[in-house]
């Protein structure tokens, strides 16, 4: 029978409810169920099959940016806080994940980018990168090919230890030879870019101990079997988004062509601090996010919320991104 919604009633149910529980802890003889608080949560790493390949995706930990209004500009805070709001997302706080993705070809283990090693810029969260490998059951020494979609503390600070050594000691590395050119140089770097010391030190920290193991990729190419690179600038000068393909399966690396799965999506000309050319990088977003969307290929987005893989379909003037559910099944 159909019973009318009365917030009232419920009010008086939860009260009786209440009222109830404090009777039952006075029963005597009635065990109650204890369990210590402070588990620990789940292992950071998500699994799943692309055509013959395993994937993994293994987190390097949150990387908070603090308000929105500090790193998304070119829209007014009005306008940003609707967009959240909207999507039930802090207003205070933008927090972007950084999602490494790990693929095992069978012959070959390829991983997408590497977080902030023990950079400490957006705080202590980050640089989980080893921990996680390591939960997942990945040995670094396995890994044959890193590739960088860019040069970005947050994408080559975990290639090069604090002690100087490679962190895959048997891996070839990959990234566009402008962002390495770039991001070593102390005159080519901005001087009014946002942290620049770190990103600068950072960058050599990490590529100049590997240079002899650099290959630097071009646009449209296949740089390793069923890995083609395609070039999406503005971001940096040679950000680039990775087509990944195993058995007729396809899925698209996009690295960090969009930061924010809503404030770049829903008006996708909005500009991120950290873009070195701002107007290239949401041309770069348009184009290639309307081509994913038109493909209906998946995707997944190194800042999105975990595990960062989803369709992106187009919307408005902009998009939406629609995540996948994890299968926990392989
Ligand atoms: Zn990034």
């Amino acid at each position: 029978m159909f019973k009318p919604f009365s917030a009232a009633a419920t009010r008086r149910h939860i009260f009786a409810a209440a009222a109830g529980g404090a009777a039952a802890l006075a029963l005597p003889g009635q065990g109650l169920a204890r369990m210590p608080l402070g588990q620990p949560q789940a292992p950071y790493f998500y699994r799943f099959k692309l055509g013959n390949a395993e994937c993994t995706v293994v987190s390097d930990g949150t990387l908070p940016l603090g308000k929105p209004a500090d790193s998304f500009v070119n829209i007014t805070k009005e306008e940003i806080d609707r967009q959240l709001k909207d999507n039930f997302l802090s207003a205070d706080n933008a927090v972007l994940e950084q999602n490494i993705l790990v693929v095992n070809f069978g012959d070959r283990v390829v991983l997408f980018d590497t977080g902030m090693g023990t950079d400490t810029l957006f705080g202590n969260t980050t640089g989980k990168m080893l921990a996680t490998l390591k939960q997942a059951g990945i040995d670094p020494a396995n890994v044959d090919a890193v590739v960088m979609s860019h040069a970005h503390i947050d994408h080559c600070g975990g290639l090069v230890g604090d002690d100087g050594k490679p962190n895959f000691p048997n891996a070839q590395f990959y990234i566009g030879q402008p962002d390495f050119d770039y991001w070593t140089s102390d005159e080519k770097i901005p001087q009014n870019y946002p942290a620049r010391p770190r990103f600068l030190n950072q960058a050599r920290k990490n590529l100049l101990p590997v240079r002899d193991r650099l290959h630097f990729y071009k646009d449209n190419q296949q740089i390793l079997p069923g890995v083609t690179a395609l070039s999406a600038p503005g971001h940096t000068v040679s950000h680039s988004i990775f087509m990944v393909e195993s058995n007729g399966k396809q899925l698209c690396y996009i690295g960090d062509l969009a930061h924010h799965p809503v404030l770049l999506l829903e008006k996708p000309r909005t500009q991120f601090i950290y873009d070195t050319d701002p107007a290239q990088s949401a041309e770069s977003r348009v184009r290639m996010l309307g081509m994913l969307a038109s493909n209906r290929i998946p995707i997944l987005a190194y800042h999105f919320a975990w595990p960062g893989i989803g369709h992106v379909a187009k919307a408005g003037e902009g998009f939406h991104y629609y995540p996948e559910a994890m299968v926990m099944t392989l």
